[in-house]
């Protein structure tokens, strides 16, 4: 039997020495999934969970509940606790809602899952026990009952509420059982992403102030410690204390090295977002070119360096060429972490256009088809693309993703809500004055000339942008229009919560009354990582024999939000916290079962 550990701390030695006496008896009896009671000695919890995000929180307050010890690390400070769900917008996938059904909306258990097969496209052996998608499989099909069942009444008996008009996110591809939402099914938390990280939260806290739960800020893991091919503990370097602020990147410079012990280890570190290097060198010839100048929707902590490090410790990754990126980004004007881009969640009205000035064709509209619409931009050969659009449209249209540019909703301060009603809200409009990506101008020529200066490509005809306006103009008038975002426009009207918040009159765009005319940059931005470490229902990490490690399991991105890829090759939008709670809840249940 070999200790795979070799930078242990002298505490750590001796532990290990306890672990490797015990001999290969124990290998047998990790088959329960944690390392068993006769190890207890050398042991500094029952659990070490390693990130402090949602998919943390959930597990480490499940773990709590069951009476047991946990040590909760991250390589953050205390002020980034909740990870990427704090900054979050908070949506969240529920499937015949209180809420849809007040907006008049018919959902059901059995049309959710045919939007999500049809949007999922899983492909790689789900009859195949060794197939990429076998568990991935599974989990929709739990997450998908889930969603349809338990989920909101679970949530609403933790005090979480959500805003009433259900938005209608990615509406697919144009076939009724191909990709996207059928029906609205986004809904909002009402207080945001913090609103959804609080509870659990709550619960560690208490967890911690009952003496169940100890927080390690500042433990970086770089390794996991195998015993017997079992994970029996982490290693890895204490990071110098830091204040910064909440999403900051936080210094890495190293104070010490730290060994601890458990017989289960849970891994919610997140995605690969922050780390271009690893989202290029996973980029897939079917989304195109990696792009040479990409922003970041998430902070830098989303580093996915303990993919690599599960992996080194027997884990499989599969599917890691899946990734859920956007097409409409913003560069922040007041950046909180490096790169920092912000995505608009467009309405259906604004033109859309590549960085020549060519329109794109259906189903590249805003808000229907993120990954095809992604492909259509790196197939152009340019990083970027345009919004052509009117005041008016952005007043009602144009929603930011992400809690500190919704302080209406984040703060459930319902007069501000109100006020989206007669005046743009403000964070769009400090972006329309202080971003790098907006041009305003009161007529085409000017906004022409405006685009072609932002970017120095000088690639926008004023005369053929004009021609593509005047042509989807002219269908305004013609109610039988072939123009399929028109008619996009005219369905989402169809919607009362589309034309109460977030679809404008249906209008030209020359229409001065509208005005004025708005042109908007829109950059990539990388945001999640829909693959990652293959999971049984248990959230047990598996080897790549298809066995589980014993004492190893992993929740929420890293997971692929369970079973190493639950959403396929696409999502169905407000579907990633959800499976971080989900996965969070499997993993930590079943490792408090296993011990
Ligand atoms: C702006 C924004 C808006 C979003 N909006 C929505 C939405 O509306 N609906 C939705 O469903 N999803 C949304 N998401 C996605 C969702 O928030 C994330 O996918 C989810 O929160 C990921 O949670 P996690 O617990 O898996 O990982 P994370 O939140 O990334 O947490 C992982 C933690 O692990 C720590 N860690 C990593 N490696 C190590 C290591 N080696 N040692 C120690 N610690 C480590 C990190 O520091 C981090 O604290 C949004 C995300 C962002 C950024």
């Amino acid at each position: 039997m070999e200790n795979t550990d070799n930078t242990a701390s002298s505490a750590g030695l001796t532990r290990r020495r306890a672990l490797t006496a015990a001999g290969g008896a124990l290998a047998a009896a990790y088959l329960a999934g944690a390392v068993p009671a006769s190890a207890a000695e050398s042991q500094d919890a029952d659990a070490i969970v390693v990130g402090h995000g949602l998919a943390g929180l959930v597990a480490t307050a499940e773990l709590a509940a069951a009476g047991h010890k946990v040590l909760l690390l991250d390589q953050e400070p205390e002020a980034s606790l909740g990870g990427q769900a704090f900054w979050s917008f908070g949506g969240l996938f529920f499937v015949d809602s209180a809420e849809q059904r007040l907006m008049g909306v018919k959902d059901s258990h059995d049309l959710a899952w045919q939007d999500w097969l049809g949007t999922a496209g899983f492909d790689r052996g789900i009859a195949d026990p060794a197939g990429q998608d076998y568990w991935a499989y599974k989990w929709a099909e739990a997450y998908v009952d889930f969603a349809s069942g338990e989920k909101r009444s679970w949530l609403a008996g933790l005090g979480m509420q959500w805003f009433p008009i259900v938005g209608w996110a990615e509406r697919g591809g144009g076939l009724a059982d191909g990709h996207g939402n059928s029906v609205p099914r986004f809904h909002v938390t009402w207080g945001t992403g913090p609103a959804v990280v609080e509870p659990f939260e709550k619960k560690v806290r208490a967890a911690v102030s009952a003496g169940n739960v100890t927080f390690k800020f500042r433990h970086r893991v770089d390794g996991l410690v195998t015993t017997a091919g079992a994970v029996t503990g982490v290693r890895g370097a204490i990071l110098e204390p830091s204040s910064v602020a909440r999403g900051k990147s936080s210094s890495r410079t190293v104070v010490g090295e730290f060994e601890l012990r458990a017989p289960v280890v849970i891994v919610t570190s997140g995605g690969i977002g922050a780390n271009h290097d690893l989202v290029r060198a996973n980029w897939p010839a079917r989304m195109g070119t990696p792009p040479k100048s990409m922003i970041t929707g998430v902070p830098a902590h989303v580093d996915g360096r303990m993919l690599a490090i599960t992996e080194q410790a027997g884990g499989r990754i599969v599917n890691p060429d899946r990734m859920w990126h956007y097409t409409e980004g913003l560069q922040n004007y007041d950046p909180i972490w490096p790169k920092h881009g912000i995505r608009i969640l467009p309405g259906p009205s604004s033109m859309w256009f590549d960085a020549t000035g060519k329109r794109f064709s259906s189903p590249d509209i805003p808000g229907y088809d993120t990954l095809h619409t992604l492909k259509t931009i790196t197939d152009t050969g340019y990083d970027y693309s345009w919004f052509v659009t009117t005041q008016k449209i952005i007043a009602k249209e144009f929603a930011l993703s992400g809690s500190e540019q919704n302080p209406d909703l984040t703060n459930k301060d319902i007069w501000m809500l109100l006020s989206r009603i007669w005046q743009t809200p403000e964070p769009i409009e400090r972006f329309k004055k202080n971003g790098a990506d907006f041009v305003v101008a009161d007529n085409l020529t000017a906004l022409v000339a405006g685009m072609n200066k932002l970017t120095g490509d000088n690639l926008i005809d004023l005369t053929d942008l004009k021609r593509q306006i005047d042509a989807r103009d002219r269908e305004i008038d013609n109610p039988y229009t072939k123009d399929a975002q028109v008619m996009g426009i005219r369905n989402a009207l169809n919607y009362p919560g589309d034309t109460l918040s977030r679809t404008a009159a249906i209008h030209k765009i020359t229409d001065s009354s509208a005005g004025p005319l708005i042109a908007v940059r829109l950059n990539i931005l990388t945001r999640k990582t829909l693959g990652g470490l293959q999971t049984d229902l248990s959230g047990r990490v598996l080897h790549q024999s298809g066995n589980p490690i014993p004492g190893l399991y992993a929740a929420g991105e890293v997971a692929g939000f369970g079973g190493g890829g639950v959403h396929g090759y696409r999502s169905l939008e407000g579907t990633f916290l959800g499976g971080c709670l989900f996965s969070g809840r499997q993993a930590g249940k079943a490792a408090a079962a296993a011990l």
